[in-house]
C-alpha cells in the first residue's frame, strides 16, 4: 500500500521546510522528501537583514545558526559598510526542518524522490530510501527542489549568464568585517567568514568566460582573481576544498502553479546572488505558495484566483530584485566602462 498524505513537498531547505510547516499548522497531512544528510553545506550564507523579519513573521524567535556580522563592501569606486548576517546553513537549514516535524510534517530523510506521476486522485511519487522503494500519493504536490526542481518547466532567464566560482578556506588573518564584496575588472567577488571558522570565498564571472576551461585552468582563474583583490585576497589562508562552479544566473519558470502543484523558492524563482536574499525569498515564496496550497485544497472554486495571486507575487518579487541588481551594476559600469557590467546594468523588461 502506497503511503498517502494530502501534500507532499520535495525538498527540505527553507523554501520546502517552510511551507511544509505553515500548512501542517493549518491542518493538513503533509510528507516531505529530502535527499541530503543533514547538516550540509549550502551556498546561501551572507543573509540581508531582512531575513529576521521573515524569520518573526513565522514565529522563529530565536534561530540556529545565524549570526550577526559587519558587510564591507567596495563597488562604484566607493566603500560602504553595513550591518548583515552569516548563516551556518548546515545548522540553519536543519532548524526549519526540526521545526516542521515538531510541526507534524512527517519527514523522510535521506530520501530521493522521482518521477511524480498523476493518478486517480493527485500524484503517486516514486521514493527511494535506504535501498528500498516506496510510493508516496498526495492530493498536492510541492516543488521545492532548489534550482534543478523535480518538476521540470521551461525557465526563463532574468539576467546576464553568470558563473560562481568558489571554494572554502582557513583564515590567512582573522580581523575585520566578516563578510566582503567588491567589484573586480570582469567579475564581482564575496567572501564570508562562516560560523564554522572557514571562508567561503566566491567569484562571479561571465559564464562564457570559464565554459571552456577544464578544471586546472577555472582553478587559476578563480585563485588568480582572488589573490588580486586588496579585499579578500590577504584574508585567505590555505584553500581547504577544490574549486566548485555552479551556474548563479536569475530566472523564473515559466508555469509556478498548477490545479494540484506548486513551485516555491528557487525551483519557481532564482535571483542574483549580489542581492543576498535569497534564502528571505525562498521562504517569503514559501508563505505564499503555502497559502495558495491551502485555498486550492479547501476551497477549490477559488483555485485560479489563489493560482493568480502567486504567480503576480512572484512576478513582482522578481522585478523588484531584477532591478535593484541591475542599479548596483550601473554604478558600477559608470566607474569602469568594461563589457561584464553592460549587460547586468539593464533590468529585464
Ligand atoms: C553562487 C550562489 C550564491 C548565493 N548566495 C546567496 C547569499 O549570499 N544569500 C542568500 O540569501 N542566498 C544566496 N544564494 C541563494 C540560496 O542558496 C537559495 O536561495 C536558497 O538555498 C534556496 O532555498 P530553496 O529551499 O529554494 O532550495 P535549496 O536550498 O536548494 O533546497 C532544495 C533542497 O531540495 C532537495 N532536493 C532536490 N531534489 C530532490 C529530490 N528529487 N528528492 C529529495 N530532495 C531533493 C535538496 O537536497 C535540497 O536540500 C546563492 C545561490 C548561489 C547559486
Amino acid at each position: 500500500m502506497p503511503d498517502r498524505a494530502d501534500i507532499c513537498v520535495i525538498g527540505g531547505g527553507p523554501a520546502g521546510s517552510t511551507a511544509a510547516r505553515q500548512l501542517a499548522l493549518l491542518g493538513h497531512s503533509v510528507h516531505l522528501v529530502e535527499r541530503a544528510v543533514f547538516p550540509r553545506r549550502r551556498l546561501g550564507d551572507c543573509l540581508a537583514l531582512g531575513i529576521s523579519q521573515v524569520l518573526g513573521a513565522l514565529g522563529h524567535s530565536d534561530p540556529s545558526g545565524l549570526r550577526p556580522a559587519e558587510l564591507l563592501a567596495r563597488w562604484a569606486g566607493a566603500e560602504h559598510r553595513s550591518p548583515t548576517f552569516v548563516a551556518d546553513r548546515g545548522v540553519f537549514d536543519a532548524f526549519l526542518l526540526d521545526a516542521a516535524r515538531t510541526a507534524g510534517v512527517r519527514v523522510s530523510q535521506p530520501a530521493l524522490a522521482r518521477r511524480p506521476r498523476r493518478h486517480d486522485d493527485g500524484w503517486r511519487i516514486e521514493v527511494r530510501q535506504a535501498g528500498r522503494c516506496f510510493d508516496l500519493d498526495c492530493r498536492f504536490l510541492i516543488d521545492a527542489g532548489g534550482r534543478a526542481g523535480l518538476l521540470r518547466r521551461n525557465r526563463r532567464r532574468a539576467g546576464a549568464r553568470t558563473t560562481a566560482l568558489y571554494g572554502y578556506w582557513r583564515p590567512g588573518v582573522r580581523d575585520g568585517p566578516g563578510v566582503r564584496v567588491e567589484a573586480g575588472h570582469d567579475e564581482w567577488l564575496c567572501a564570508a567568514l562562516l560560523p564554522d571558522d572557514t571562508i567561503n570565498a566566491m567569484v562571479f564571472v561571465e559564464r562564457a568566460r570559464c565554459a571552456a576551461l577544464d578544471g586546472d585552468a577555472r582553478r587559476r582563474l578563480y585563485r588568480s582573481t582572488l589573490s588580486a583583490s586588496d579585499l579578500i585576497g590577504p584574508w585567505l589562508g590555505t584553500q581547504l576544498t577544490g574549486t566548485f562552479a555552479c551556474d548563479a544566473t536569475s530566472s523564473i519558470a515559466e508555469g509556478t502553479v498548477g490545479r494540484d502543484w506548486i513551485k516555491i523558492g528557487e525551483a519557481a524563482l532564482t535571483l542574483d546572488p549580489l542581492s543576498a536574499q535569497g534564502v528571505q525569498t525562498a521562504m517569503t515564496t514559501a508563505m505564499q505558495g503555502s497559502m495558495a496550497a491551502h485555498s486550492i485544497l479547501r476551497r477549490p472554486g477559488t483555485a485560479a484566483a489563489a493560482a493568480s495571486f502567486y504567480q503576480a507575487h512572484l512576478r513582482r518579487l522578481a522585478r523588484h530584485h531584477d532591478g535593484l541588481a541591475a542599479e548596483h551594476y550601473r554604478r558600477q559600469y559608470q566607474v569602469q566602462d568594461r563589457q561584464f557590467w553592460i549587460p547586468r546594468a539593464v533590468a529585464p523588461s
